[in-house]
């Protein structure tokens, strides 16, 4: 397949386009090793963390870059993330009312929402209609509407692989130099190749294969591949924001109850437990008011 758990950018020295390559396989067994879906599911979700994957080569910060789906359909919510050090992880929840076995698992209507949150800044998000029921379609809107750019997708996923090959054209300004000779027919040509290649061969062959298969009249400049691994950043403190956001009297309840909350991280199944002393740092004023302050 496209190159195992890599992510592999390309560019083009006669025209201004850049690509990208990304291969998934142990990755994803890690992740469904700790989450079980049915398989249409899997693949769903595999199509988003590629997709994932693909978005955050082109926006260079240091932090996270975040895709969800949200739809009508009998899958209700997909969410992958992924950091700039390849990192990725991922969730679908489903309404159980609905059957799987339905052609539109997402549904007749849904919206994908681009996240990127910054280690140092600002957050930005982008939403975009989800195109015939498409997470490539509507990528591409998503660069055409917010960005300008004319980009093309092309994912495939099967039993546990995943690989995705993405192509964008630049503006022609930076980067590039002007010693480059117009080639106004490049980027036509470009994605015309790569429609011919089909799935199987983007799951099977390696990044080599795929552009020498692709690409080996033009001139293609590729850089070293970036590992991606399955990983899950929770962590307690992280988690206790959760808590923070239920509220004083809620987590107290329960602690009343239970004498401990306990929260599993929801991308990892990895669990935390929380006693009356943790709630009363949470909370210290509600606590001490209460008469449950440290003793
Ligand atoms: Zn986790």
């Amino acid at each position: 397949m496209a190159t195992h758990d890599t992510l592999q950018r390309f560019t083009f020295d006669n025209c201004h386009v850049r690509g990208e390559l990304v291969g998934l396989k142990q990755s994803l067994a890690d992740m469904f090793q700790r989450q079980t879906y049915p398989e249409p599911v899997n693949g769903l979700l595999g199509e988003l963390l590629v997709a994932a994957a693909l978005l955050s080569a082109t926006v260079k910060i240091e932090g996270i870059l975040s895709l969800q789906v949200q739809t009508d359909g009998p899958v209700r919510l997909l969410v992958a993330e992924t950091t700039h050090d390849g990192k990725l992880k991922g969730i679908a929840r489903l309404d159980e009312d609905k059957d799987l076995s339905e052609e539109h698992l997402l549904g007749q209507k849904g919206q994908l929402i681009i996240t990127i949150e910054p280690n140092q800044g600002r957050r930005y998000q982008g939403i975009v209609a989800l195109e015939e029921g498409s997470i490539t379609k509507s990528v591409e809107a998503y660069f055409r509407q917010s960005e300008q750019l004319d980009t093309h997708l092309w994912i495939s996923c099967e039993n546990g692989m995943a690989a995705g090959l993405f192509l964008q054209e630049l503006p022609e300004l930076g980067e590039i130099q002007e010693t480059i000779e117009a080639d106004d027919d490049a980027w036509n040509r470009l994605n015309q190749l790569a429609h011919t290649l089909r799935s199987d061969e983007l799951l099977h062959l390696s990044n080599e294969d795929i552009l020498y298969r692709l690409y080996h009249e033009e001139k293609v400049r590729v850089y070293e591949g970036q590992p991606l691994q399955f990983s899950c950043s929770c962590s307690k403190e992280r988690l206790s924001v959760a808590l923070t956001q239920i509220g004083y009297a809620e987590c107290q309840d329960i602690i009343d109850e239970q004498k401990k909350i306990r929260a599993d991280c929801q991308f990892c199944g990895q669990h935390y437990s929380f006693t009356q002393s943790d709630v009363n740092g949470l909370f210290p004023l509600e606590s001490a008011k209460n008469g449950k302050g440290l003793h």
